[in-house]
């Protein structure tokens, strides 16, 4: 492993660590290149308070501590400033109108919520409904056609709880779009370490039949586990026999 581009930062007030931290980890463990994407600001219509993104008011702030540790660092590792986001289509072009003012090197896509969210289905609750599957693939994908996002974080996040065929029909969807796009599916980390319902099984061997391009992604919410050493053998564990097209630059 020689990159992680899903670092996050204190500012969406689930991380923990200061930003130069997370360098120095990533420095341990012999990274070449890190990316800090913390979850974007979003402009919300109203008062809506989102609660696990940084403020608006913090982005300048962020992207100048990024930038410098870019400079402080630059002959050890390359540091990159991306964010992640959601598609939310009545709030997404007025966001990018803002976020194209910064130096961004990338964007992840994560779709934590449909709709627009106020109000809307979380994607980490579970379902059974097909129609619910269905939203999120075509949000998804209509995300990835914007041309905004350079990979796709946690594709699987959405726990589908129903029938695997029901699962496998849709997801398939959006490998197949992903390919197409050369948009690489990024392996999240964060779920494997604490067993949450992604990485998903059954979606992975979706990507392993397409040969769709996919990247590992730590999802990091603290500097530590950027360090942990057993993580490759649970990747490989987990992976068994799954032949996957990975890559590890974006
Ligand atoms: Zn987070
Ligand atoms: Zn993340």
């Amino acid at each position: 492993m020689i990159s992680n581009y899903h670092t996050h930062t204190k500012r969406c007030r689930h991380a923990r660590g200061e930003d130069e931290e997370y360098v120095q980890a990533a420095l341990d463990r012999g990274l070449q290149i890190l990316g800090f994407a913390d979850h974007s600001p979003y402009i919300f219509p109203g008062d809506y308070y989102s609660d696990f993104r940084m403020p608006m008011e913090e982005l300048e702030d962020y992207v100048a501590s990024v930038l410098s540790l870019r400079e402080k660092y630059a002959d050890q590792i390359e540091v990159k400033l991306g964010l992640e986001l959601e598609y939310y289509p009545g709030c997404f072009e007025e966001t990018m109108q803002v976020l194209k003012g910064q130096p961004l090197d990338y964007l992840l896509l994560g779709q934590h919520a449909l709709g627009d969210e106020q109000g809307d289905y979380f994607t980490g609750w579970p379902t059974e409904d097909e129609a619910v599957l269905k939203r999120y693939v075509r949000q998804t994908l209509e995300g990835l056609h914007t041309g905004a996002f350079s990979c796709f974080a946690h594709p699987d996040l959405i726990k589908f709880v129903g029938a695997p065929e029901i699962y496998q029909k849709h997801m398939r969807e959006i490998v197949r779009e992903a390919k197409a796009l050369g948009i690489p599916l990024e392996f999240n980390l964060l779920g494997l370490q604490t067993h949450r319902n992604y990485p998903n099984r059954l979606f992975w061997e979706l990507v392993a039949e397409e040969g769709a391009k996919a990247i590992i992604g730590f999802d990091a919410h603290q500097p530590a586990v950027l360090r942990d050493e057993d993580l490759g053998e649970m990747i490989t564990d987990w992976l068994g026999d799954l032949q996957i097209n990975w890559i590890e630059k974006l």
